[in-house]
């Protein structure tokens, strides 16, 4: 068996402490799962089950330069904790979730925001606010068995050394089971599935030469400079 041209590479995500890589599989990415986030989004927190839209495996961004997307003036950070998955299923417990974590990533949902008002108006979906090239930055991975399975500590981001976004793993709506769990009955899930599982308050504007620097306690530090 033979392509007619060479496969794309496969993205993945290095794992410190090892040679190994880590093969991206989907990229899922909750929204508004922190209620301060989904208020100033103008949403109202208590009222709305969690939801997901996905980005491209293509999409993830190891390197530390973030070249400004075309087609946006209103190019958005989100600074997440990333959830990697080394196996999966459908109908997956909540109480049973957390054995399919291999470990976790700090991760920039980069969103250009006009573009995903637009399409919300009109009732279109999201990719072209979402799942476009290096829309995806991440750390390497962290495996759970060296760092555990972090569910509460600061998460923030800082941009040109001023902090923006500060929230904590806690204030999560719907927390990592049952992220999983509710995915898991829409979706087969399987190794190599990353999950975004959500940006605090205080999302913002980005121009270029603006420098990030974002944080999750317990897990690591994200450095991203737009270009
Ligand atoms: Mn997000």
């Amino acid at each position: 068996m033979s392509y007619i041209f060479p496969p794309q590479p496969q993205p993945y995500l290095p794992i410190v402490g090892s040679d190994a890589k880590f093969s991206v599989h989907r990229i899922y990415c909750v929204g508004r799962n922190y209620a301060e986030h989904a208020i100033e989004m103008g949403h109202d927190p208590n009222k709305e089950p969690p939801f997901f839209f996905q980005k491209n495996p293509g999409n993830i961004l190891l390197a530390k330069e973030f070249p400004f997307p075309s087609q946006t003036k209103d190019l958005h950070f989100e600074i997440e904790l990333v959830v990697a998955l080394k196996s999966g299923g459908t109908n997956i417990k909540a109480a049973d979730a957390m054995k399919h974590v291999y470990g976790y990533a700090v991760g920039l949902d980069m969103t250009r925001r006009d573009l995903q008002n637009a399409q919300k108006k009109l009732g279109r979906p999201w990719e072209i606010g979402k799942a476009f090239e290096h829309s995806a930055p991440c750390t390497a991975l962290y495996p759970a068995e060296k760092i555990g399975h972090p569910s509460k500590g600061a998460i923030w981001v800082d941009v040109n050394g001023e902090r923006r976004q500060t929230g904590d793993l806690n204030q999560m709506i719907w927390d990592i089971p049952n992220q999983i769990a509710f995915l898991s009955e829409l979706f087969e899930l399987k190794a190599g599935d990353l999950i975004f599982t959500g940006t605090p308050a205080g999302v913002g504007s980005l121009k270029k030469g603006d420098k990030l620097h974002g944080h999750v306690d317990g897990v690591a530090d994200l450095d991203v400079v737009v270009v």
